[in-house]
């Protein structure tokens, strides 16, 4: 047994549905652009690759939680998007395979600190401080995939204050979670534990102390979070 010098920090972890058991995060991997506002055309092979950056596994926060508003921002956006969590290791897994890597699927909002993000892509900068700060990874309970099969459509939506702010459909996926996970794994070795979040809807926008966002998407599941005082 390796002795440590410190205590073990806690293993961050997501709620599954119906269950007292958790799921451990490892990694967390994010999605860009990835819904197109209209109709995509056919066979197209002039799509962009997906992009992907990351948040810390210890961003995740359960639904019902209050986050305190975050520093250094003044413009925080919510982005409600479906959550694919892996289950089983893999590199450069070939697309037709790569829902068998998928554990399951919760829902999750990918906070943006969005002026920070604008500073950065001006000044081609990292994303790091717009993206990957404390608490910026909500994330709902994670429904196994064989309860709920693989989805391919279905509504992804978000209100603030009970006010439609994002309704989407996972059919607009640019880049389906099959294609994510296989692109993804790519770039790493995909293991048990991480999450990727696949992108959002258009609708974006700010919430402010005091906000309430419900989020879901059909079939998989829903997320509620509450913006307090900042710390
Ligand atoms: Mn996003």
């Amino acid at each position: 047994m390796t002795d440590f010098v410190l205590p073990l920090p806690p293993t961050p972890s997501v709620a599954v549905a119906s269950s007292t058991e958790r799921f451990a995060v490892r990694r967390i991997f994010c999605v860009g652009r990835n819904y197109a506002a209209h109709v995509r055309e056919l066979g197209n092979d002039e799509r962009d690759p997906p992009f992907f950056f990351t948040k810390p596994a210890d961003a995740v926060v359960d639904s019902g939680a209050e986050i305190p508003y975050p520093p250094l921002t003044a413009n925080l956006h919510h982005e409600i998007e479906l959550v694919a969590a892996i289950g089983k290791p893999g590199f450069r897994i070939p697309r037709d395979k790569a829902l068998d890597h998928v554990w399951g699927y919760g829902v999750g909002i990918d906070l943006t600190r969005r002026d920070l993000q604008d500073e950065a892509k001006k000044m081609a900068r990292p994303w790091d401080w717009s993206k990957a700060f404390d608490r910026s990874a909500p994330c709902g309970p994670l429904i196994p995939a064989a309860k709920s099969g693989h989805p391919q459509k279905g509504r992804i939506w978000l209100t603030v204050n009970g006010e439609a702010r994002q309704d989407g459909d996972l059919s607009e996926l640019i880049w389906p979670i099959a294609d994510i996970v296989s692109a993804c794994s790519e770039a790493v070795e995909l293991q048990p534990g991480d999450l990727i979040f696949t992108g959002t809807p258009a609708g974006v926008g700010a919430v402010l102390a005091g906000d309430t966002m419900a989020g879901g998407v059909d079939g998989i599941g829903t997320i509620e979070i509450t913006i307090g005082q900042p710390k």
